[in-house]
């Protein structure tokens, strides 16, 4: 028998149900399809590490993986006919549009006789498995979390296939260097300092984390100065680790009793990608639509000249400015400046969530349709479960709390880093003096503020009460 393993978000060899599953039924084809239109979708940020991660997987299979592009089905169905092939496994998707292609393909080679098999490789928790009593879905975190999911213990995580055998394959396949996935310009030399795309790279990061900022996790995790989080975000993303290996590591760590509200902490939040999801699925509208219909008549400012600014770091207010930039240079972003910036993009200038959405879509690199559209809504206020509208984060009161000696801000904005600490997160407080020591121009070295945080806040309070009555 002969399995053709079609791998999507599931770059890695432990833990992978479909490839086991076909390895146990006797020789396996193992390819990745680059589908026209999702190429073309992907953000610079993603087609970087998404390059390195095939590349790790190709040497993971000794060469064998195979690379085509073009339709799923096509290629599939071609494949079929010049090898021996008689089934087709893979784990599942999750966004509207590939759930579509999966049961398309599915239904069409079955009608074939070819056996089809999917596989739950990336969450904890099927999407359908957890339901309301009345048989709705949840739309609040809490519920889902403690009553819908906890109780049912997520799979235990599979080792590696003890051994791959491989099926002739008469046709070639497209180099992985041909697709040009990697940049033109060199904009990506930083992602080499902070990144180890593929299997080995998700290890790796996990046991950093788990060695030390797991202990402080409750603690560390709102600090964006500190390496206080995991950082498996874009391995999870590509599916180079999958969540159950990370729920079972953790739960099995020799970690102190005095860790256990860190760990409860920790695995809350990968629960809440869990939800990310489950939302996504149950409710796939909003992908790019409001959650809430409400929203709908939001009067959204169209601000070209805002939204580059936002995006280049040229706001004028430090925290805002130090997120956006470490999003430039890493591809990634903390947590915690994540939610500032969508708030001051949505709310304090009064842009529509979905520019904040695509430009994070771009950059990051670990851009997830379900988490960034859930938590993009969430932030907005637009979203389930959202934080209510009218809580408006102040980025100055955010910065000095949780960035108190101004680490981050003069990682990432240097021209701040003269500033003492009292003025760091509100420059144009400081007097002419204390500018004049930093060496520091308003204008001219650091922008002014783009909006004033106090009118802006109130403008965006009473464009709120327009559409909640
Ligand atoms: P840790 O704190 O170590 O958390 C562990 C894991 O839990 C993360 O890797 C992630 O998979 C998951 N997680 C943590 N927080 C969240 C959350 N709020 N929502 C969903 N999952 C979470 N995360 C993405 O993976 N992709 C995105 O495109 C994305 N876009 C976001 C956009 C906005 C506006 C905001 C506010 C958050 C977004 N997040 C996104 C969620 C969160 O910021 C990142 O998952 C987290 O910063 C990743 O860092 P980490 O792996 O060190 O997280």
């Amino acid at each position: 028998n002969t399995t053709i393993v079609w791998l999507r978000n599931d770059l890695r060899l432990r833990d992978n149900r479909a490839l086991t599953a076909a390895c146990e039924r006797g020789d396996i084809i193992p390819i990745y399809i680059f589908e026209p239109k999702s190429l073309q979708q992907l953000g610079g940020a993603s087609k970087w590490w998404l390059h390195h991660s095939l590349n790790q997987l190709q040497q993971s299979f000794g060469g064998k993986l195979l690379i085509f592009v073009g339709k799923p089905l096509d290629i599939l169905s071609q494949l079929i006919e010049s090898t021996k092939a008689n089934a087709v496994y893979w784990n599942r998707r999750y966004l509207p549009e590939e759930i579509e292609t999966d049961i398309d393909v599915k239904a069409t080679l079955s009608e074939q006789q070819v056996a089809v098999k999917s596989f739950n490789a990336s969450l904890l928790w099927e999407p359908w498995q957890i339901t309301k009593q009345d048989n709705t879905p949840y739309k609040v975190f809490t519920p889902f979390y403690t009553k819908g999911a906890l109780p049912k213990s997520p799979a235990f995580p599979l080792p590696a296939p003890p051994q791959m055998t491989f099926g002739d394959v008469p046709v070639t396949s497209v180099q992985l260097d041909d697709i040009g996935l990697l940049p033109t310009i060199d904009w990506d030399q930083d992602f080499y300092h902070h990144w180890q795309p593929g299997e080995a790279g998700a290890s790796q990061q996990l046991a950093l984390f788990l060695d030390d900022a797991v202990n402080q996790y409750k603690k560390d995790r709102d600090v964006p100065s500190l390496p206080g989080t995991s950082k498996l975000s874009p391995h999870l993303h590509f599916g180079e680790i999958s969540p159950n290996q990370i729920w079972y590591s953790v739960k099995q760590a020799p970690l102190p009793e005095s860790s256990s509200a860190d760990i409860a902490t920790y695995l809350k939040e990968l629960g809440w990608r869990e939800f990310s999801y489950y939302l996504l699925f149950h409710f796939p509208h909003m992908l790019n639509e409001n959650f809430n219909a409400k929203f709908n008549h939001f009067k959204w400012q169209h601000n070209p000249e805002f939204l580059t600014a936002w995006q280049q770091g040229k706001t004028g207010i430090p925290i805002v400015d130090a997120g956006m930039r470490e999003l430039w240079q890493t591809g990634y972003m903390h947590n915690r400046v994540r939610m500032i910036v969508a708030s001051f993009l949505t709310k304090n200038l009064l842009i529509d969530w979905r520019y904040g959405l695509q430009w994070f879509h771009d950059c990051l690199v670990d851009a997830d349709q379900a988490s960034n559209c859930a938590s993009w809504q969430w932030v907005a206020g637009s979203g389930a479960d959202a934080a209510p509208y009218f809580r408006i984060f102040n980025p100055v009161l955010q910065g000095e709390k949780f960035d108190k000696m101004g680490e981050y801000v003069s990682r990432y904005c240097p021209e701040l880093a003269k500033l003492p600490p009292k003025y760091i997160h509100k420059p144009w407080q400081a007097p002419e003096d204390v500018l004049q020591l930093a060496q520091i121009t308003l204008g001219d070295t650091y922008p002014h503020p783009l909006v004033d945080l106090k009118t802006s806040r109130e403008q965006a309070l009473s464009r709120y009460a327009q559409i909640k009555s």
